[in-house]
């Protein structure tokens, strides 16, 4: 006999319900990298753990970039129970610099995301960048 869900059991908006295997993450994201969006010339850097939660969308810092930003929870759902998970990579925006409704697509955003992640062992590690 199936038993009948409450609506929100399906959908858990935390990240322990999102992400059981993760009991630790760190995730530290750079990007513009150049400084050219910022005031002061330095890369924005964003720092994520189980504290403080991962936003669904990591904007771009790109004031015109429209379509943009980074989405990582696809990522975290290879994370494996009481397995170290540790990824670093590269991505190119694929925002444009066209108008907000999308109607004329403008240039690529050529903003870039530096993302180290890791989860489930934090003791022996350093971010590369850090280094
Ligand atoms: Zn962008």
């Amino acid at each position: 006999m199936k038993k009948a869900q409450p609506f929100f059991a399906s959908t858990p908006t935390n990240f322990q319900g999102k992400f059981p295997n993760i009991s630790t993450y760190e995730i530290r994201i750079e990007q513009d990298r150049s400084g050219y969006h910022s005031r002061d010339g330095k890369p924005t850097v964003g720092l994520y753990t189980e504290k403080a939660n991962l936003p669904p969308q990591i904007g771009c810092v790109n004031p015109r970039c429209h379509r943009g930003g980074l989405s990582l929870e696809w990522y975290l759902h290879s994370v494996k129970k009481d397995e170290p998970f540790a990824y670093e990579t590269d991505f190119f925006c694929n925002g444009d610099e066209g108008t907000p409704g999308g109607r004329k697509k403008g240039d690529p955003c050529l903003n870039r995301f530096h993302v180290e992640i890791r989860a489930n062992d934090l003791s022996s590690y350093k971010y590369r960048s850090d280094r």
